[in-house]
């Protein structure tokens, strides 16, 4: 079986070859990150426009380095939402337009089983599994039993924990997206700064980062009004020392409490070296085996995409020539 995955919800244009769900063929990602730089942020009109400057190449390109063509194809995935409703517009279109073309099944997939499914690229999945959701838009815990099937065990009350690192990376003046610029920073600075950890009810798995960001800023305010000079290192490190601590300690709990018998890492947040450190040296101390999946496989791609698509096109699930861009589709709805 061999799927092409479409990927437009947010900035990357992405379109990936994949066989059986797991062996990657071919992953192109167009990004736009240097258009969305200078506005500090993702501007969603300027997103479309990109999109369908480039999906056509894109797509030609995986199918191109897949030394696969149209008609080689078992089915089309695409994402389907959540995203900005113009981006996934772009992809929903050239996913219809090429399944129709070509008289292929079309398959629609939730960004985050995508995300979630980047892992499967890596090593084959065993159940129940609990996978850690960091994205850009997205904080949760999932558990899943089976195959396609999200259980969300908690998510976030208010921003998500990539937000959170790109709010406090533009108070610190670092360049959009920041989290990456935070990482490095990080690595100057010692977690001096007694940030808050916001531990929520006893047992529950949600997050909250909007209490940690309100701290981070009201020190840098505090800092700059007394004239102290501020080091931003520490205030780095010390802010993320606070995301890591609450993500990694609330994934072993529910790893735990669940069984686990394997640990997840999933979205751009999963690049994170402190993230990826700290949670395998807790993963390694309670025995649970951990899939970090690599840098590229973290950030938006179409691989993951077509990943999921192969779970969604084994169970049968079909869309057709109605498809529309669902942009507050919720994970384990069709
Ligand atoms: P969603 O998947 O929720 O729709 P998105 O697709 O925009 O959102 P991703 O592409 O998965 O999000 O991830 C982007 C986020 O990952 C950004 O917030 C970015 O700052 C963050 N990120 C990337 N690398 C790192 C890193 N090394 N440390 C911390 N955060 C990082
Ligand atoms: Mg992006
Ligand atoms: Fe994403």
């Amino acid at each position: 079986v061999i799927i092409l995955g479409i990927e437009t919800s947010c900035d990357e244009t992405a379109a990936a070859v994949v066989k059986n769900g797991r062996e990657l063929l071919a992953n192109e990602v167009a990004s736009q990150m240097d258009i969305h730089k200078r506005f500090g942020g993702v501007v969603p009109e300027v997103a479309s426009r990109r999109h369908v400057e480039h999906i056509t190449l894109v797509i030609e390109e995986a199918l191109k380095k897949a030394n696969v063509s149209a008609a080689q194809l078992s089915a089309i995935a695409v994402t389907k939402g959540p995203g900005l409703v113009g981006a996934l517009l772009v992809g929903v279109s050239a996913a219809k337009a090429m399944a129709f073309a070509h008289q292929l099944p079309l398959v629609g997939v939730h960004h985050i089983a995508g995300h979630i499914y980047a892992n499967r690229l890596v090593t084959e999945f065993q159940f129940p599994n609990v996978t850690l959701v960091v994205s850009g838009g997205h904080t949760e815990l999932i558990l899943m039993e089976k195959h396609g099937e999200y259980q969300i065990l908690g998510e976030t009350r208010d921003d998500a924990a990539g937000e959170a690192y790109d709010k406090v990376a533009r108070a610190l003046d670092l360049p959009y997206p920041g989290g990456p610029h935070i990482d490095r920073m990080s690595k100057k600075g010692k977690d001096t700064i007694n940030f808050p950890r916001a531990w929520l009810e006893a047992g529950s798995y949600d997050f909250s980062f909007s209490g940690l960001k309100s701290a981070v800023l009201n020190y840098l305010n505090q800092a700059s009004q007394k004239g102290e000079a501020i080091q931003k290192p520490d205030v780095a490190a010390s802010f993320q020392e606070s995301v890591v601590d609450v993500l990694v300690t609330k994934t072993m709990k529910a790893a735990q409490a669940y069984g686990a018998k394997q640990v997840l890492l999933a979205g751009g947040v999963a690049c994170n070296s402190r993230l990826r450190e700290r949670m395998t040296a807790a993963c390694a101390q309670e025995g649970f085996p951990l899939v970090i999946p690599p840098a590229y496989l973290c950030t938006d791609n179409a691989a993951m995409i077509a990943a999921a698509g192969y779970i969604e096109f084994l169970k049968g699930n079909r869309e057709y020539m109605d498809l529309n861009a669902s942009p507050g589709l919720m994970l384990g709805s069709t």
